[in-house]
């Protein structure tokens, strides 16, 4: 009650009983309706406060995204989560991401044991990521500023592709980017409305299959200046 008036009332654990509560109402759908200790233990660990401007600390551990500035944002934890158990993350994996932001599932994907290559097409807020994931330690990430629908070709190929801004279609470097047997998570879909989260297997033999999980609002996919 207190705490509530206070309104101090979402910490780490009650963010993590939110992410539980969101896996079981959405496993029919994604697969999924509970997620790996690992990845529950990353969403422990990584402390998301650190991740938020000042002006949004109070509600870093609530259930929602929430403004970076430069007109972006940080995902909501359970999308977070949920992206990080479809991609089935082992230890010394190489993930692929795009879309930095603030860095905060860049972090999550190293808790996870993941070396990350993360590509923003904001400048200032790939500096931004690339200092704050150093100063909290997270060595085995590495940031750079571009337009990720080019993905890392020097670093390919990923055993893993999160993509954190929706596209009209899977970009081809992207697909092409992937070993064979990896697996790519993205938002697909022109406006918010009709946005699916999909996870797409790059089969054994070359060609991929496609399956969407859920409607999901993320901010676009853009075609960068570099
Ligand atoms: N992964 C973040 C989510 C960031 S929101 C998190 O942990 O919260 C999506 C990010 O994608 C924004 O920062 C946006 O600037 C970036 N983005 C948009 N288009 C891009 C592109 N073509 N290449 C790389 N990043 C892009």
């Amino acid at each position: 009650m207190l705490r509530h008036l206070l309104g101090a009332s979402a910490t780490a654990d009650t963010m993590l009983e939110a992410i539980a509560r969101d896996a079981r109402e959405t496993g029919d759908k994604t697969g999924r309706p509970v997620f790996s200790d690992a990845v529950m233990e990353a969403m422990r660990t990584v402390p998301r406060a650190a991740f938020v401007p000042e002006a949004e600390k109070a509600f870093a551990y609530e259930n929602r995204p929430l403004a970076i500035g430069h007109g972006q944002t940080i995902s909501q934890p359970f999308i977070v989560a949920l992206m990080s158990e479809l991609l089935d993350v082992e230890p010394g994996a190489r993930i692929l991401e795009v879309g930095t932001g603030c860095g905060y599932q860049t972090a999550v994907l190293c808790a996870l044991g993941a070396t990350v290559y993360s590509v923003e097409v904001v400048a200032p807020l790939a500096t931004a990521a690339a200092a704050r994931l150093a100063a909290l330690g997270f060595v085995r990430a590495t940031v750079r500023a571009g337009d990720g629908h080019a993905g890392w070709p020097e670093e390919a190929p990923f055993d893993g592709i999160i993509v954190t801004a929706a596209a009209p279609s899977v970009p081809a470097a992207l697909a092409d980017q992937l070993k064979p047997a990896g697996c790519l998570v993205i938002p697909v879909g022109r406006v918010a409305a009709t946005q699916q989260l999909q996870r797409v297997r790059k089969l054994a033999d070359g060609p991929s299959e496609a399956k969407s999980l859920l409607p999901v609002a993320f901010v676009p996919l853009t075609r960068g200046q570099s």
